[in-house]
């Protein structure tokens, strides 16, 4: 491996380690400044990386890893991509259970990279035996030798930011980080983060963004789970209908909620401001940033790190799909496409 010249051995040495880019025109008239941490530079194209990498890596060593052996695992669609890669470069076989909510495209890349998919209805609530997480359970349960990564429950989901989002964003703003602004959804992004830049300065304030429709931003200020805050939404990752055990609340200041359609829009503005294209939860993060700052949350001292989770490739038949948006009420395609059709 040369890393000075950009050559390596396999695809895994590329984890980690993305850039830290400026915001500009997006954030033009706010207070502070602001800085994206683009996750979408890993090379299975999420932040979903770090965690397939370091769980499996942890098991390897715990010896529970043998080789042939089969990984298990409930996912959105970016931890599955995530480690059926891993798997496929480590020899290990890659079982996913998918919510029917994902994308037709992150499914088919999930098969694509090897992975045996069964996909779930959404809408059923967690102890259903239809369920992404019973199905995964009962999957890990009738395969001899499986691992189950179970990234909702799994403290190795934290430790594997803390031991990797967390020091580069500190070392990318040489400490003088002042707001942390991420997404939840298993947890494992923010409170890992969190705690490494919370030992080095307790000061530095953690916002994470939930979703409408998902318990956990009520959940961080009861300490109550209320059932009357679930109901679906369209946004992927991002959010839950359940109490994941991989999110400390403690480590989080506080959370703000954002609509399906007002991240969908600031998605597809990043892209034509910034040239980032990028996913629907990058979008969501932007938009809490908006909020943020609407509502007077940063001043001319702020320097502010939001996570943006994924890529926008994975998208295209949802938030980047006019038809998608006019199909939500999210805009009059009529009246907002901006294409021509030439005549043949
Ligand atoms: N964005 C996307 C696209 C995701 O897939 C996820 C993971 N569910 C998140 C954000 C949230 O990250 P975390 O699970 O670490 O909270």
């Amino acid at each position: 491996m040369r890393e000075d010249l950009h050559v390596y051995d396999n695809i895994l040495q590329l984890i980690g380690k993305t850039p830290l880019v400026k915001l500009n025109k997006i954030t033009e008239n706010f207070k502070g400044e602001f800085l994206a941490k683009i996750e979408s530079f890993n090379p299975g194209h999420s932040s979903k990386d770090r965690i397939a990498l370091y769980i499996i890596e942890q098991a390897e060593k715990n010896g529970i890893l043998k080789p042939g052996n089969t990984i298990v695992e409930t996912t959105s669609g970016n931890t599955g991509f995530s480690i059926a890669m891993v798997s496929i470069i480590k020899g290990y076989k890659c079982i996913l259970a998918v919510s029917s909510k994902s994308s037709k495209d992150k499914i088919d890349m999930l098969k694509t990279m090897g992975a045996k998919v069964f996909v779930c209805p959404a809408n059923v609530p967690a102890e259903d035996p239809r369920s992404y997480y019973q199905v995964a359970k009962r999957i890990h349960e009738e395969t001899e030798g499986s691992v189950y990564i179970n990234q909702y429950f799994n403290e190795l989901n934290i430790e594997a930011h803390f031991q990797s989002t967390g020091p580069e964003i500190w070392k990318q703003t040489e400490g003088k980080i002042t707001h942390l602004v991420a997404c939840s959804g298993t947890g494992g992004t923010i409170s890992g983060t969190s705690r490494f830049l919370k030992q080095q300065n307790p000061e530095i304030e953690i916002i994470g963004i939930d979703a409408f429709g998902s318990v956990l931003k009520k959940y961080h200020e009861t300490k109550e789970f209320d059932e009357k805050e679930i109901y679906p939404y369209r946004i992927e990752g991002l959010g839950k209908n359940l109490i994941p055990g991989a999110t400390d609340f403690d480590s989080i200041d506080r959370f703000i909620k954002v609509s399906d359609e007002d991240a969908a829009h600031t998605a597809r503005e990043l892209a034509n401001t910034e040239g980032m294209f990028l996913g629907y939860t990058s979008g969501a993060a932007m938009q809490g940033l908006k909020q943020l700052n609407a509502e007077g949350a940063f001043d001319e001292n702020s320097k502010v790190v939001v996570i943006f989770p994924d890529h926008g490739s994975r998208y295209m038949s949802k938030i980047y799909s006019n038809d998608w948006m006019n199909d939500q009420g999210f805009f009059d395609f009529q009246n907002e496409d901006k294409t021509e059709d030439i005549k043949a």
